[in-house]
Order: C-alpha cells, then structure tokens, then sequence
C-alpha cells in the first residue's frame, strides 16, 4: 500500500479532492480522520464518546484515540493500492506514529502534499460550507451551492453548518493548525517528502489533476 498524506489548513480542499479522486478510480481509498471520528460520534462508540468535548470546542483529540483508530483502518484494508489521508497527521507526534505504523505494516510512505491556500479563501470556505446529515456531501453556499437551497442534491436531506465550523470554533481550529499541524511541513520537508500544490485557484478537477501529478 501507499500511503498520500495531504496537509493543509481546515478548508484547503483536502477533503473535496480525496473525494473526487476516490468516487473516479477504485485503486484510490480515501480516509478522513474527522469523517471517522464524526461517524464514531454519531454511533456513539466509546471513541466517539471520547472525542465529542474535544471535536466541538475544536481540539484536536488524543494521539492515541486517532493513531488506534487509523491502525485499525489500516489492518483492515491491507489490499488498498493507495491511501489519501486527509487530517492526519496532524501534529509531529502522530506523524512520528504514523511512521511506525508503516514500518510495522511495510506500507510505503509516497509523499506528503500540501494545498497551498491563502488565509481569506480558508475562512471564506469554512464559514460557507453546509454538509448533509444524512449522506455526508458537502456544499458551499458560495463556491458550490445545492440546487435547492439548504437542501442535499444526493438524498434531499437538509444542510447543516458542522457545529465546529461556526465562528468562534474556526477561529481557534485555524490557531490549533498553525501551532500544531504546519510544523509537519519542516518534517516532511527535512526528509524529502514534501510536494506542494496550489489549492487556490482551478475547479477541483483541476486540483486532482495537480495531486495525480505530484504522486504518480
Ligand atoms: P476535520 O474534519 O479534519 O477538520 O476534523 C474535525 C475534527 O476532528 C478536528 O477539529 C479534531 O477535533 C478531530 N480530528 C480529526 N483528525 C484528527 C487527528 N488526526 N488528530 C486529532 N484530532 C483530529
């Protein structure tokens, strides 16, 4: 297996282009640790139920919950051909974690790619955004609205904005990046793994045509 680690603040577009990646070639898997943890939540797991408090005060929640949860992904998907990971690692500790894991596991780490992404354009994506309850699409009433207003194109449930992507919470899960998840840029650079994108400008096919670039 290969793993692809994207890096990029909340809204840089990591989970979108995964998305889009994955839905077009089977060969290609995508993990988001915060889909995992909000499933999880949702079901009411004793993971869930300890990464609540954490996920709506915008925290990032314990090294050992998410490095235990994506081992277990990871275990249990040995046949994937390539892994995006979107939103881990997310400190230096988990991407330290996250090396073990691979070593134990003889996956291969291909690249960590960055979406470079001005702070204006993060926070106007954040606070624009609407997800689906029901199947988890995402919209953006400003850059990709629904059809219908507040209303899921794919199953017709309403939108809703993600408790953590309310104001006060984006103000501190953006400070929570800068402190703890941009010192991996420097880490991933320092061993020669470090590929940047930009995750400004383009639709998002342009996008996947950049992230197909940089790991093929
Ligand atoms: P995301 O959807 O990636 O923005 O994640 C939403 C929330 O889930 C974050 O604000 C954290 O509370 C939690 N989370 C997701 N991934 C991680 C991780 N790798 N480490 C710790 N907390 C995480």
């Amino acid at each position: 297996m290969d793993i692809v680690i994207l890096l990029g603040a909340p809204g840089s577009g990591k989970g979108t282009v995964a998305a889009h990646l994955s839905a077009k070639d089977a060969t290609i898997a995508h993990l988001s640790t915060g889909d995992l943890l909000r499933g999880a939540v949702k079901a009411g797991t004793p993971a869930g139920l300890e990464a609540k408090g954490y996920m709506e005060a915008g925290e990032l929640v314990p090294d050992t919950l998410i490095a235990r949860l994506v081992g277990d992904y990871l275990e249990s998907n040995g046949q994937l051909k390539t892994v995006l990971l979107d939103g881990f690692p997310r400190n230096v500790a988990q991407a330290d974690i996250l090396a073990d894991l691979l070593k134990r596991m003889g996956h291969t780490l291909r690249c960590a790619l960055m979406l470079e992404v001005s702070d204006a354009t993060v926070t106007a994506r954040i606070s624009g955004r609407r997800v689906c309850p029901a199947c988890g699409a995402v919209f953006n009433v400003n850059m990709l609205p629904p059809r219908q207003e507040g209303i899921c194109d794919a199953c017709g449930a309403q939108l809703i904005t993600r408790r953590d992507d309310l104001p006060e919470t984006v103000a501190h899960r953006l400070e929570v990046y800068r402190e703890q998840t941009f010192p991996l840029i420097a880490y991933y650079r320092e061993r020669d793994l470090l590929r940047t994108i930009d995750g400004e400008h383009g639709d998002v096919d342009v996008k996947c045509a950049h992230v197909l670039g940089a790991i093929r």
